[in-house]
């Protein structure tokens, strides 16, 4: 039988997410062509990938890290086509030849190309939740118009569309509430005054999940979770209250759904990003991920318990600027992308990311900024970078 193959862009294709979405690919290379591959400046990995999987693009938003690619791929007469720049990505995401998009770009300067995407109306496979936390309304209206389907990547989200009620008549109408999971991170345990003196190596270091270094920062702050409640708000269409996060150490169960009958259902599995990858790359079918046997009775304890919201503010700080809705979202991450830039840099310490976003936060009534076209909410997003700077500088 002839088997049409899907052809994939890769966005961030030498992170986390990417590499591990091309470890999916290669276990089923019948089922999928790598189209695009694209990164910002790692050019030895871009290299690498482009050997091995021979895209027709290969894209990086630095400059001189395309050039030197250029000249890797020229010498070896590879016939790939090497692009440069932000806007070669967003050019890319739309192209006739691509039927998905894997937008795993870490950050607000993953929102072009995703967005990109959605106009296009491609399989848009979301990892970068920040695109949702920026752009949420923008983006959902884009998939809406032009008939993209969205799947999530994030492995919350992506549970939660698995026990989403999607075929059911009354659908979303059933839906109590959306149970988010989290690990607590690192400093699950610690004291803030502990947390003050917690160096970059330490919070990078999640239990758990193996990541990139901002998202696991933000899994440390538990900013990520609060990012993932206005992300599932926009997926799911639901108002902030309706996501309830659960502390759960053991990252077994990835979220739950309750109904208004009393039924929860989960996804459990091991802590791998391959299983929700394999998920949205093979939707509505199911493909091998790589990922072995889920052995039950080796799970000796679930705990499950509620969020301290005081020794992790940016929890409430991202509840907060859900509610206050407008651009107050756009302009708590692009606080947070600073703050945790900064403390990567040993130039602010750990607790300093909540205090910097809080001051950002309440600068100025973002909500009432206009924030309806990329262009309004990326001038919130570089005011709020600019905010941030500043009042760090008056922190050292
Ligand atoms: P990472 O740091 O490992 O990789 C980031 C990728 O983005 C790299 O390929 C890098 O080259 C590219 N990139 C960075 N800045 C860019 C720019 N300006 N232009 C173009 N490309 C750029 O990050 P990651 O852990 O793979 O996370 C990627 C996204 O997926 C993030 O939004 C994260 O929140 C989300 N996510 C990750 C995980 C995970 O397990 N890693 C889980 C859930 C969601
Ligand atoms: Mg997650």
């Amino acid at each position: 039988m002839q088997f049409t193959r899907t052809s994939l862009a890769i966005f961030g294709s030498t992170g986390s997410i990417g590499k591990s979405t091309l470890d999916v690919v290669s276990r089923n290379a019948e089922a999928f062509n790598v189209e695009v591959l694209a990164a910002n400046t790692d050019v030895e990995t871009l290299w690498q990938q482009v050997q091995t999987y021979r895209p027709a693009y290969a894209a990086m938003a630095d400059s001189a890290s395309a050039a030197e690619l250029e000249q890797r791929v020229k010498a070896a007469s590879l016939g790939v086509r090497v692009l440069a720049g932000p806007e070669s990505l967003v050019e890319l995401a739309a192209l006739d030849t691509v039927d998905a998009v894997m937008a795993a770009i870490v950050g607000a300067a993953g929102l072009p190309s995703a967005l990109a995407a959605a106009q296009a109306g491609k399989r848009l496979l979301l990892a970068n939740k920040e695109s949702l936390v920026v752009a949420g309304e923008l983006l959902m209206n884009t998939v809406r118009d032009s008939g993209a389907t969205l799947l999530p990547i994030d492995s919350e989200h992506n549970a939660v569309f698995q026990c989403w009620p999607h075929a059911q008549p009354k659908g979303r109408d059933t839906v109590r509430r959306i149970l988010l999971t989290a690990s607590g991170g690192p400093f699950r345990e610690w004291s803030s005054e502990q947390m003050q003196k917690v160096t970059p190596a330490q919070a990078v270091a999640h239990p758990n999940w193996s990541m990139g270094a901002k998202i696991s920062v933000d899994s440390a702050t538990m900013m990520n979770k609060g990012l993932e409640v206005i992300e599932a708000c926009w997926l799911f269409d639901c108002p902030e209250s309706a996501v309830e996060v659960v502390v759960h150490p053991q990252s077994t169960v990835h979220s739950m759904v309750e109904y208004c009958d009393g039924s929860v259902l989960a996804e459990l599995g091991h802590a791998d990003m391959r299983t929700p990858i394999a998920h949205a790359l093979a939707w509505p079918d199911r493909i091998d991920a790589g990922v072995s046997a889920f052995d039950i009775t080796k799970i000796a304890q679930l705990e499950f318990y509620p969020p301290d919201e005081i020794r992790f503010p940016c929890l409430r700080l991202a509840r907060e600027a859900a509610q206050a809705g407008g651009g107050a979202a756009a302009a708590l991450n692009a606080a947070n992308e600073i703050a945790v830039e900064l403390f990567l840099q040993e130039r602010v310490g750990f607790n300093d990311i909540a205090s910097l976003v809080d001051a950002v936060l309440t600068a100025k009534s973002w909500s009432t900024e206009a924030h309806g076209s990329l262009e309004e909410l990326l001038s919130i997003d570089s005011e709020a970078r600019a905010f941030a700077r500043e009042q760090a500088v008056l922190l050292t």
